[in-house]
C-alpha cells in the first residue's frame, strides 16, 4: 500500500464514525424528527465515497457508495449496513496489526531460515525446539499462527496438533505442518487433525510466505467475526469472556473492585408477538445502543444472548454501577417506538437488571449467575427496576405530571398513583405544569380542562409543541356531559380521557393501557 492510499484510509475513520452516528439516529424511532437530516448526511458522505474510492484503488467503495446514494429513503438504513461493513473491512485489511508466529522445529538451520524469511514489521516470531517449550509459549503468548515440524525430540508433532485442537482457546489457530515424511497417509492424518496447510521438506520459501500471509489474514477475519454480535454490533459472549478475564486480573493486580450487571428487556416476547420480529430486532438494536451510550467508555457491554446483555464496570463500586444502570434505564424508558404498518402504533419498553460486585478469582459464569439472581428478584417484584442485594431493592419511580386545581380529585389521584409506585408532580394551574413539562419527559400527563391561568386545552397544545413531550401519553379529565371538550382535547393530541367522577380502578386501567404495562 502506498502513502496516498494510506492517507485515504486514515480519512475513512472519520467517515465511518459519521455514518455510524447517522445510522444510530436513523435506527432510533425516538429521534424520528432527525431522520431526514440523517438521511441527507448519509447521502452526502456516500456521494463523496463514490467519487473517491476508485481513484484511490478501492473500486468496491465506489460501488457501495453509489448503492447507498441511490437507495430509496426507506432502504437507506439497510444498504448503509453493507457500506459500513465494507469500509470497516478495508480499514482492517489495510491496518497492519501485531501478530505472533510460533515456529516449532528442532532443526536450527530451518528455524533460522524461517525467522529471516518471515520476519516483517509488526510480526514477532517465537521459536520452540521441542513440544514442552511450545506448550509454554502457547500458554503465555497469544499466538496467531503455528509452523509445526512433525518430528520433535520429545513428542510427535501430530500429538501436539491433536492436543491443540482439543483446547477451545487454541483450536482455531492456523497450523502449517512441515513434514519430512513424504507419504500420503501422514498428510491425510495431519489434515484430519486440523492442519491448515501441509508442506513437504524441502519446500518452496515463496509459497510458504504466501501461505503464512493468507492464513494470518483469514484468522484475523475469523476472530473479528467470531467476536461480535451481528444484530447489535456489540461484543458477543466469547469476547466478553476474554474481557472478563482481563478485567478480573487487572482488578486483582490493582486491588480495585469491579462490578457486573445483567440486563433483560421486560416482556420482550410480547413486543415480538405484537409488532413482529423485525420490530423486535430494531428494539434490541436501539435499546442496546442506548444503554451503551449511558455507560462509561471504559465499561464493557456485550450481548449475552436473546434479549439479555451483560455489562462489566471496571474500577467501579456497586453504587457507581447502579447509578450508571439507573441512568440508562431512565433513558430507555423515555424512548418511544413507533410502527408504521399496518397502522401507526406507539409503544415503550423497559428492562430489569441485576448487579453484583465481582469477587476475586470468580469465573464469568459464576459472576453472571450471581447478578442473575438479582435480576430474577427484579423481575419477580414487578420488572422495570434494578436489584443488587435481596434487601436492597431500588425500584425506579416513574413520573406522572398531574395538572388539577380541584384539591379533592388531586388528592385521590395522587394517593392511588403513589400506591402504584409512581412519583407524582402536582400543579394546580396550567402555566406551572407547562414549566415542568419544558424541563422533563414524564411517563404520562394527566390534565384537567378547567384550570386557572392556563386551561387544559392551552396546556395540551403547548405540551405537544415541546419535542421531548410531543408523544408523551396524555389523559384529559373532563366534566360530566361535556362531549365537546373531549373531542377538542383528542383533536389537540390527548391520547385518552376520563369523565369526572371516575373510579380509581378506571384511572389505573387507562394508565396501564397507555403505558402498555402489566399491573
Ligand atoms: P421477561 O420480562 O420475564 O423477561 O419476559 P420476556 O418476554 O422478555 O422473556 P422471555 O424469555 O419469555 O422471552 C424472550 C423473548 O426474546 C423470546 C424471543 O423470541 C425473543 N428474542 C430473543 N432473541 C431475539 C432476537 O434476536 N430478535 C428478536 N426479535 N427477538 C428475540
Ligand atoms: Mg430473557
Ligand atoms: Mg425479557
Amino acid at each position: 500500500m502506498n502513502n496516498i492510499q494510506n492517507s485515504y484510509i486514515e480519512g475513512l475513520f472519520a467517515r465511518i464514525e459519521a455514518l455510524y452516528a447517522a445510522r444510530k439516529v436513523l435506527g432510533d424511532p425516538s429521534e424520528e424528527e432527525l431522520h431526514a437530516e440523517a438521511i441527507d448526511s448519509i447521502r452526502r458522505i456516500s456521494h463523496s465515497l463514490k467519487g473517491s474510492g476508485a481513484i484511490y484503488g478501492f473500486p468496491q467503495i465506489t460501488q457501495a457508495g453509489q448503492i447507498v446514494e441511490d437507495a430509496e429513503d426507506t432502504e437507506v438504513l439497510a444498504k448503509l449496513q453493507d457500506l459500513i461493513s465494507l469500509l470497516v473491512k478495508v480499514v482492517m485489511d489495510n491496518e497492519s496489526r501485531e501478530v505472533n508466529i510460533l515456529i516449532v522445529d528442532d532443526d536450527p538451520s530451518i528455524t533460522d531460515f524461517l525467522k529471516r524469511r518471515l520476519d516483517l514489521p509488526k510480526r514477532t516470531i517465537f521459536v520452540a525446539d521441542n513440544g514442552e517449550k511450545a506448550e509454554e509459549i502457547l500458554s503465555d503468548e497469544s499466538i496467531d499462527l503455528i509452523i509445526l515440524d512433525l518430528i520433535l525430540p520429545d513428542i510427535d508433532g501430530r500429538s501436539l496438533l491433536l492436543s491443540l485442537r482439543e483446547r477451545p482457546s487454541l483450536a482455531g489457530i492456523p497450523v502449517i505442518v512441515l513434514s519430512g515424511k513424504d507419504n500420503y497417509s501422514t498428510k491425510a492424518e495431519c489434515f484430519a487433525l486440523g492442519a491448515s496447510v501441509y508442506f513437504e521438506k524441502p519446500f518452496e520459501p515463496g509459497e510458504l510466505s504466501v501461505a503464512v500471509a493468507t492464513l494470518l489474514q483469514k484468522y484475523a477475519d475469523q476472530q473479528r467475526e467470531a467476536r461480535s454480535d451481528p444484530l447489535t454490533g456489540l461484543p458477543n459472549r466469547a469476547a466478553l469472556t476474554e474481557m472478563f478475564d482481563r478485567t478480573s486480573s487487572f482488578a486483582i493486580r490493582k486491588n480495585q473492585s469491579f462490578c457486573i450487571a445483567i440486563f433483560d428487556i421486560d416482556h420482550f416476547k410480547s413486543v415480538n408477538d405484537t409488532y413482529g420480529h423485525d420490530i423486535g430486532d430494531k428494539v434490541l438494536y436501539a435499546v442496546s445502543t442506548k444503554i451503551k451510550d449511558y455507560l462509561r467508555q471504559s465499561d464493557y457491554l456485550a450481548r449475552w444472548g436473546g434479549e439479555e446483555f451483560v455489562a462489566l464496570f471496571p474500577d467501579t463500586k456497586l453504587d457507581g454501577a447502579i447509578q450508571a444502570i439507573q441512568k440508562s434505564l431512565n433513558a430507555v424508558r423515555a424512548m418511544i417506538f413507533q410502527t408504521k404498518k399496518p397502522e401507526v402504533r406507539k409503544f415503550r419498553v423497559t428492562f430489569s437488571a441485576g448487579v453484583a460486585e465481582v469477587k476475586e478469582g470468580v469465573l464469568l459464569r459464576d459472576a453472571v449467575a450471581e447478578a442473575d439472581q438479582f435480576l430474577y428478584l427484579a423481575k419477580s417484584s414487578g420488572r422495570n427496576r434494578i436489584f443488587s442485594h435481596d434487601d436492597n431493592a431500588i425500584p425506579v419511580q416513574e413520573k406522572i405530571i398531574l395538572a388539577e386545581d380541584d384539591d379533592m380529585i388531586a388528592l385521590l389521584v395522587k394517593h392511588r398513583l403513589k400506591k402504584h409506585n409512581f412519583e407524582v408532580s402536582h400543579f394546580t394551574d396550567g402555566a406551572s405544569a407547562l414549566e415542568a413539562a419544558k424541563k422533563e419527559t414524564p411517563e404520562l400527563f394527566i390534565l384537567d380542562i378547567k384550570m386557572p391561568v392556563m386551561d387544559g386545552f392551552e396546556l395540551l397544545r403547548n405540551i405537544r409543541e415541546i419535542p421531548a413531550n410531543a408523544k408523551t401519553p396524555i389523559i384529559i379529565l373532563s366534566g360530566l356531559g361535556n362531549e365537546k371538550e373531549i373531542v377538542k382535547g383528542l383533536n389537540l393530541g390527548a391520547d385518552d380521557y376520563l369523565t369526572k367522577p371516575f373510579s380509581p380502578e378506571e384511572l389505573m386501567a387507562r394508565i396501564h393501557r397507555l403505558l402498555k404495562r402489566d399491573k
